[in-house]
């Protein structure tokens, strides 16, 4: 076994701090990964404090927003050299013969991937243990490659915040021409903003305050919008193609939905602890549609990875000490963070 040392949730809802644990002999395909730098992702506050009702493995070592340098590679591993730079998201296995899986579809793998974090591997008794770590071994199929001229601490965001926007706003189709919104300027949404402006659509952030304003234009947003101001809600009405929520928090969903033309939709990637309620007649009304979208598949993350470096995008990060953990998951509670926070575990 290989010996880890990271920061854990040692419970539920419990700070986070220093815990020792094991990673597995490297299998043939097993590629061993010294963790440079994790982001922190408002799932993984989500997660070690139970607020999806699916925590039940502690101690809890979260991160999903893993890049690092190849120490030693298995002795079938074709894709991988030590080294290398590399990166590991939200799932590090897959059934991978589901349907799902064979259409490179494998975050929607009907079986259920294997989380990063806070999961059982395919064997049904390992745990699963994230970035918040100095190692990590996974195989190489669910490993990513790290363009050379991303630095580490940039890249880490793409891995979950970078792909979770990249892929609705392909599967939608946000380019010239189209309206798209993004609602909530934080990880996820400054992701949004800068992907769907290289995709050439008009993009509108949608902020609690202005507080932001400034940042979202410097992000490449076209508009901004303060929805402290009820109604901004009336003067924008019906004038969006998509819009994407990366909130965090439960929302008055009809006010959003308004925003739509004809035939809009708008896609749930945020994902609050308590449940919205809904009334579909302003979706009724404009046969306007409701999605969600998780992540997105390995191929699709290394398509991101190219684009994110052919279109010079990079996520605004602010590197902090592993010891920070337990502060800057209050701050990004305020949304309060500019604008990912990512862990430099060479501190550890
Ligand atoms: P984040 O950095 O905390 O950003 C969330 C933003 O939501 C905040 O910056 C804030 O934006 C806005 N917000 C927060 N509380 C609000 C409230 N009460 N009312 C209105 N707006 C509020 O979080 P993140 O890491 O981007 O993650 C966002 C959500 O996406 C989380 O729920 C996370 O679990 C989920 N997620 C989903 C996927 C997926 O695959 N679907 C992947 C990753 C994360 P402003 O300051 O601009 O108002
Ligand atoms: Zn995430
Ligand atoms: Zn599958």
């Amino acid at each position: 076994m290989i010996k880890a040392t990271g920061y854990a949730a040692p419970t539920v809802k419990a700070p986070l701090r220093p815990f020792s644990f094991e990673r597995r002999d490297p299998r043939e395909h097993d590629v061993v990964i010294d963790i440079k730098f994790c982001g922190i992702c408002h799932s993984d506050i989500h997660m070690a404090r139970n607020e999806w009702g699916t925590s039940t493995l502690f101690p809890m070592v979260p991160g999903h927003e893993i890049a690092g340098v190849v120490r030693s590679v298995g002795s079938k591993v074709t894709r991988y050299k030590v080294g290398q730079h590399v990166g590991v998201g939200c799932f590090t296995d897959s059934c991978r013969t589901c349907e799902h899986c064979r259409k490179s579809l494998d975050q929607y793998c009907l079986e259920g991937n294997t989380l990063t974090y806070g999961a059982l591997e395919r064997d049904g008794k390992t745990v699963t243990q994230g970035g918040y770590s100095n190692v990590i071994v996974v195989d190489e199929n669910y490993v990513l490659r790290i363009p050379e001229s991303l630095p580490l601490d940039r890249a880490a965001p793409l891995l979950c915040a970078g792909i979770t926007l990249y892929s609705p706003l392909m599967h939608w189709k946000a380019g010239p021409g189209k309206k798209v919104g993004i609602m909530g300027l934080g990880g996820l949404g400054h992701m949004g903003v800068k992907i769907a402006r290289a995709l050439g659509a008009e993009v509108t952030v949608f902020s609690q305050t202005e507080k932001k304003k400034e940042d979202a234009h410097r992000m490449g947003a076209n508009h901004f919008v303060a929805t402290k101001d009820p109604s901004v809600f009336n003067k924008l009405a019906g004038s969006f193609d998509l819009i994407i929520n990366t909130i965090s928090a439960d929302i008055n969903m009809a006010d959003y939905f308004g925003l739509l033309k004809l035939d809009g939709t708008l896609v749930a990637v945020g994902a609050p602890e308590k449940p919205m309620v809904i009334h579909p007649f302003p979706l009724i009304m404009m046969r306007r549609s409701y999605a969600g979208s998780v992540i997105g598949s390995i191929k699709e993350t290394q398509e991101m990875l190219e684009f994110c470096v052919k279109h010079k995008i990079t996520p605004e990060v602010e590197v902090i000490a592993p010891e920070q953990v337990n502060t800057a998951y209050e701050r990004v509670l305020t949304s309060d963070v500019r604008y990912r926070f990512v862990i430099d575990m060479a501190r550890l």
